[in-house]
C-alpha cells in the first residue's frame, strides 16, 4: 500500500477535510475541516478506511509503513502538545476512537488515556497537582483497555454475560459502599488509587495477562481494537439494520487527550445546534461539570441542561452551562452557530473544557427524528440556509412516515395519571408489554406481541432489541444516551431517565414510583411528554392537521412532476386522501362497495345477480342493484370533486361473492324463487381451478354485456346528477385485466351508447370523462400500441403484472419467498418494491408501446407499489404521469416523487 495512510490535523491545519468521509470515517473528515475552520480541536490524526480494509483482507496485519507514519504524526502532536508521549515528567495521554463513513452511534470502540503507565504517574500528578483526577483518569484507561482490547478485541466470550468490565465495576461499586459515597466523584485520590491496583489484579486473575505498562503498547493494542470492533457482534447487527456495507471499514482517530475532569474549572458535554427531538431552533445540549465524556453518553450522571432557554421539567433546576460559565459559553456558541452555517445542517458535537479552556472534540451531522427533520427542512429553507432541492432531500420517507404515526388518544390520555416521568427521547406513543431483555425483545415480537423494552440503561448490546419493540423506556441517561440517540435515529418511541423506575432484572420485575409491574404487564408511553402509564391506552393517528408536514409538502409539490393519487373507495377515505394532498383516485375497486360495513343489501343483491341463470334473471337483479351502486359512485365523485377519478369496473371472480353459510344461501333461494339444491348446482357451476386467471375482469362483461352496462349507467348518471346539483365531477372509467384491443373494442361499444343515453336523460352536452384500462397482463404491455387506439388512459396493475411476469402466485408466495431472500435470490418481495429489471421491462414497453399510438397516453400505476419510495422513483424515471397509494402513504408519496426529481 503506497498511498497516505495517516492524516494529520491541529492547529488550524488539516491534511483531509469534510469531503474525505470515505478515507478518514466521519469523525476524522470533520476533525480536519474543524481543525482548518480555526475551531479549538484537541491535534491528532485518522488511519484511513483503506488500512482497515487491508487489516481483514491480510490476517489482521497492517500494511507496510504504518508505524512510521504513525510515528510521524505522533511528532507533530507532540510539538503543538509540547508534551510528550510517554514522557514521565509530562506526559501526553492519546485518545484513540473509531469513525466509520456513517455514524454507528456506540457500535464501535473506544479507549481514553492512552499513556498513562507506572512511570508516566508520577509526571502528570506532579504537572496536574490533582492526584485523584490521575487515578480517576487511570482507573478509567484500565476499565476500558481491558474491556475492549483484552477482551473484545481477543475475542474472549465471558460467561454470563460476566465480561471483565461488570467485574470491575463491581469491585468499584463495592468500594463505593464501603466509604459510603453516592457518586464516583465522592472517592479520594487515596481509593481510587487502591482501586487502581484492585482492578489490575483482577485484570491479570480474569484475562491472564498483565495490563500493559507500556504506552506504544497501550496505543497499538487501541488501535487494533478499533480495527478488530468493526466486526464486533453489535456493529455487524447494526450495520445489518441500517444497510451499511461490510467492505467500508472503519477509520481510526488518535488524538491527543483533553480533560474534563480536572475540577470544577472542567466539564464536558454534548450538544446539537438545534432541537433534535423537536427541530426547536435553539441550541440544544446537556453538559457535566468535572466529568469526561463517557459520563453524558452512558448516562451514569443526568447531566444539566447548556442553556437557560432549553431547560426542561427534569432538568430545570440544575445549573445550565450558560448561567454556570458565561464566557465559554458563549465561545461553544458562536463555535456552534459556524458550524452549522459552514455544513448548512444541524450538528451534533461533542465538547470538553478543561480547565477554562474550550476544546471541540467532533462534530457531525445530527440525527434527528421525523418531526424534527421535517421542521428543521422547512426552517432552513425559510433562513435561507438551503435551497428547495436540498430541503427536499432532508428527510427520508421513513422520517416522514414517523408523523404520520400512532400517538395516544389526547381524551384517553386526559383520564390517566402518568406513573411516572422522565425525558422524551422519541416522541409519538406506543403500548406494549413489558420485557427486560434485548432478547426477550426479540423472542416475543416474534411471536407476534407487542413489547416494550424496559431497562435501566441500554447499551449499544441492546439494538436487536430495541429495534424489534415499539418502544423503549429507560431508568438513567440524558437525551444524549445511547437509548436516545439510536431510538431517535430510527424514529422510536422512547423515554429515558426516568428515575422513578427500578429495575429488578433477576426477579423480572420493575416498581415504577412505588407501583410493581411484571414481565408481560402492559404499559404505555407518551414519547413526546415522556410519560409512563400503567396499562394499555387507546392510540390513535397523529393529526392529519400537522401545518408543518402541510408546508413541507407544499415545497416537495413545487419540485416533484409526478402527480399522487389514492387508492380509495369510499367518501371516507377520498376525504382523508384529499386532505393529505392527493390530486384524485387512482383507483376505486368497485367491488369493495361489497365488503364492509353496511353492504349486506347490495351484496345480497350482487350475489343474486351471480347465480341468476336468465339473462332476464340478471337483468332484474342488476336493475334492483344499480341505485347502490351509482350512489356509492355518486359519494365518492362528491367528495373528489373536480379530481378524476379511476373507476374500475367489477374485477374478481364471481364465485368469490357466492355465500358459504346455510342461512344466506336459503334467503338467496328463497328470493329466487328455487331450491336450496338448485341454487348449491349454480353456485358449483361458477367454481373455477384457477380463478385469478379465469373468468373475471373484462371477461365478466364479455359474457354478460348487462353486467358492464349497469356498471357504466351507474357511473355516468351519478356524474349527471352532480353536474345538475353544481358539480365538476371527472370519472374515468376502467376496464381491467385486458389482454387485447378486441375485448376493449367490445366493451367500448356499450360505454359510448350508455354515455349518448345519460347525456339525452339528463339533457347534458357532456360528462368530462375518460374511458381507459388497466394493463397488468404482460401481454398487454407487449400490444400496448393497439390498446391505446381505444383506451385514453393507461393505469398499470402491478400486482397481477407482478404475479404474471413472475409467476408468483399474490396469495401463495408466502410459503417461498422467505428462501428467496434468504438466500440472495430476491433481493427484496417483488409485491412490496417493484421489480424494475423485468416487471419494470414489462411497464416500459407498455408506456413507450402506449405513448406510441396517442402521444399524450395518461399512464398511473394501481398496485400497492405506488406507495413505495423506491417503486415511486422508478416510476418517475419512466414518465408515469402520477401514482397511486392508499390514503395514508400520499404524504410519503409526495416526498418520495419530489426526492426522485431531484436525483
Ligand atoms: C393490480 O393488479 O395491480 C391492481 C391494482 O389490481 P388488484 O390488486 O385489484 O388486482
Ligand atoms: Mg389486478
Amino acid at each position: 500500500m503506497a498511498k497516505k495512510m495517516v492524516y494529520f490535523f491541529g492547529k488550524g491545519k488539516g491534511e483531509g477535510n469534510a469531503r474525505m468521509k470515505e478515507l478518514l470515517g466521519g469523525k476524522g473528515a470533520n476533525l480536519a475541516e474543524m481543525a482548518k475552520l480555526g475551531v479549538p480541536v484537541p491535534p491528532g490524526f485518522t488511519i484511513t478506511t483503506e488500512v482497515c480494509t487491508h487489516y481483514y483482507e491480510n490476517r489482521r496485519t497492517y500494511p507496510k509503513g504504518l508505524r512510521d507514519e504513525v510515528k510521524k504524526a505522533m511528532g507533530k502532536v507532540e510539538e503543538i502538545m509540547g508534551k510528550s508521549f510517554g514522557d514521565p515528567n509530562d506526559p501526553l495521554l492519546m485518545s484513540v476512537r473509531s469513525g466509520a463513513r456513517r455514524s454507528m452511534p456506540g457500535m464501535m470502540e473506544t479507549v481514553l488515556n492512552i499513556g498513562l503507565t507506572e512511570k508516566t504517574i508520577p509526571g502528570l500528578i506532579k504537572k496536574s497537582g490533582n492526584e485523584r483526577f490521575v487515578y480517576d483518569a487511570y482507573r478509567r484507561l484500565i476499565m476500558m483497555y481491558s474491556d475492549v482490547v483484552m477482551e473484545k478485541a481477543a475475542g474472549i466470550e465471558p460467561k454470563d454475560d460476566e465480561g471483565i468490565r461488570k467485574q470491575l465495576e463491581k469491585i468499584m461499586d463495592q468500594l463505593k459502599k464501603q466509604k459510603g459515597c453516592k457518586l464516583d466523584t465522592d472517592l479520594s485520590a487515596e481509593d481510587l488509587k487502591n482501586l487502581c491496583a484492585q482492578f489490575k489484579a483482577k485484570v491479570k486473575t480474569q484475562l491472564g495477562k498483565e495490563f500493559p505498562d507500556d504506552p506504544n503498547e497501550q496505543l497499538w493494542g487501541g488501535i487494533h481494537a478499533v480495527f478488530a470492533s468493526w466486526n464486533g457482534k453489535r456493529a455487524v447487527s447494526y450495520r445489518r439494520i441500517e444497510g451499511i456495507p461490510d467492505e467500508w471499514g472503519t477509520a481510526v482517530n488518535v488524538q491527543a487527550m483533553v480533560f474534563g475532569n480536572m475540577g470544577s474549572d472542567s466539564a464536558t458535554g454534548v450538544a446539537f445546534t438545534r432541537n433534535p427531538a423537536t427541530g426547536d431552533n435553539h441550541f440544544y445540549g446537556e453538559w457535566l461539570i468535572n466529568a469526561q465524556g463517557e459520563d453524558v453518553v452512558a448516562g451514569i450522571r443526568t447531566p444539566s441542561p447548556i442553556n437557560e432557554a432549553t431547560k426542561s421539567e427534569q432538568n430545570k433546576n440544575l445549573a445550565s452551562l450558560e448561567t454556570a460559565m458565561p464566557r465559554l459559553y458563549e465561545q461553544l456558541d458562536a463555535i456552534q452557530k459556524k458550524l452549522e452555517k459552514h455544513y448548512r445542517d444541524m450538528q451534533d458535537i461533542e465538547f470538553t473544557i478543561e480547565r477554562g479552556i474550550l476544546f471541540m472534540l467532533q462534530c457531525r451531522v445530527g440525527k434527528r427524528n421525523g418531526p424534527a427533520a421535517v421542521r428543521m427542512a422547512l426552517d432552513m429553507h425559510k433562513e435561507k440556509l438551503i435551497k428547495t432541492e436540498e430541503a427536499v432531500m432532508r428527510v427520508t420517507p421513513s422520517q416522514l412516515d414517523e408523523l404520520l404515526h400512532p400517538i395516544i388518544d389526547p381524551k384517553v390520555e386526559k383520564q390517566y395519571k402518568p406513573l411516572a416521568k422522565g425525558l422524551p427521547a422519541g416522541p409519538g406513543g406506543a403500548a406494549g408489554q413489558i420485557v427486560f431483555s434485548a432478547p426477550d425483545a426479540v423472542e416475543w415480537t416474534k411471536q407476534g406481541k407487542k413489547v416494550i423494552l424496559v431497562r435501566e440503561e441500554t447499551n449499544p448490546e441492546d439494538v436487536e432489541g430495541m429495534r424489534a419493540a415499539q418502544a423503549i423506556l429507560t431508568a438513567r441517561g440524558g437525551m444524549t444516551s445511547h437509548a436516545a440517540l439510536v431510538a431517535r435515529g430510527w424514529g422510536k418511541c422512547c423515554i429515558v431517565g426516568c428515575s422513578a423506575m427500578h429495575v429488578h432484572l433477576a426477579k423480572k420485575e420493575v416498581t415504577i414510583d412505588g407501583k410493581l409491574l411484571k414481565e408481560g404487564d402492559w404499559i404505555t408511553l407518551n414519547g413526546t411528554k415522556g410519560n409512563v402509564y400503567e396499562g394499555q391506552l387507546t392510540m390513535m393517528d397523529a393529526s392529519e392537521e400537522n401545518q408543518i408536514l402541510s408546508d413541507f409538502l407544499k415545497i416537495c409539490d413545487k419540485v416533484r412532476k409526478l402527480g399522487v393519487r389514492t387508492n380509495a373507495d369510499t367518501p371516507d377515505d377520498a376525504q382523508r386522501a384529499r386532505q393529505f394532498g392527493a390530486a384524485g383516485i387512482g383507483l376505486f375497486r368497485t367491488e369493495h362497495m361489497f365488503y364492509g360495513k353496511g353492504s349486506d343489501e347490495a351484496l345480497f343483491l350482487l350475489r343474486k345477480m351471480i347465480v341468476s341463470k336468465t339473462e332476464e334473471e340478471r337483468k332484474n337483479a342488476l336493475a334492483e342493484l344499480f341505485p347502490y351502486v351509482k350512489k356509492d359512485i355518486k359519494g365518492t365523485l362528491d367528495a373528489m370533486d373536480n379530481l378524476p377519478v379511476v373507476i374500475r369496473l367489477l374485477d374478481p371472480p364471481l364465485h368469490e361473492f357466492v355465500p358459504r353459510d346455510r342461512a344466506k344461501l336459503e334467503l338467496l333461494a328463497q328470493d329466487l324463487n328455487i331450491s336450496l339444491d338448485e341454487l348449491a348446482h349454480r353456485a358449483d357451476a361458477l367454481h373455477e381451478s384457477n380463478p385469478m386467471m379465469g373468468h373475471r375482469g373484462v371477461r365478466l362483461g364479455i359474457t354478460y354485456p348487462e353486467v358492464t352496462e349497469m356498471q357504466v349507467r351507474a357511473i355516468y348518471e351519478a356524474a349527471a346528477e352532480l353536474i345538475k346539483e353544481g358539480k365538476k365531477p371527472y370519472p374515468e372509467i376502467m376496464i381491467p385485466v385486458v389482454c387485447d384491443v378486441k375485448e376493449l373494442l367490445d366493451q367500448f361499444e356499450i360505454v359510448k351508447r350508455v354515455y349518448k343515453e345519460v347525456l339525452a336523460k339528463y339533457k347534458l352536452k357532456k360528462i368530462r370523462n375518460k374511458v381507459g384500462t388497466m394493463i397488468e397482463i404482460p401481454r398487454a404491455s407487449l400490444v400496448a400500441d393497439k390498446i391505446a387506439q381505444v383506451a385514453e388512459f393507461f393505469s398499470f396493475g402491478t400486482n397481477d403484472m407482478t404475479q404474471m411476469g413472475f409467476g408468483f402466485s399474490r396469495d401463495d408466495i408466502g410459503g417461498f419467498l422467505p428462501d428467496y431472500l434468504k438466500k440472495g435470490i430476491l433481493p427484496k418481495d417483488p409485491f412490496q418494491s417493484i421489480d424494475q429489471e423485468g416487471v419494470g421491462a414489462l411497464i416500459r414497453i407498455g408506456i413507450q408501446q402506449g405513448r406510441k399510438t396517442r402521444q399524450d397516453l395518461e399512464d398511473g400505476i394501481g398496485g400497492e407499489h405506488g406507495g413505495e419510495p423506491d417503486s415511486i422513483e422508478f416510476c418517475h424515471r419512466v414518465g408515469m404521469n402520477y401514482v397511486s397509494c392508499s390514503p395514508f402513504r400520499v404524504p410519503i408519496a409526495r416526498l418520495a416523487a419530489a426526492q426522485a426529481a431531484v436525483k
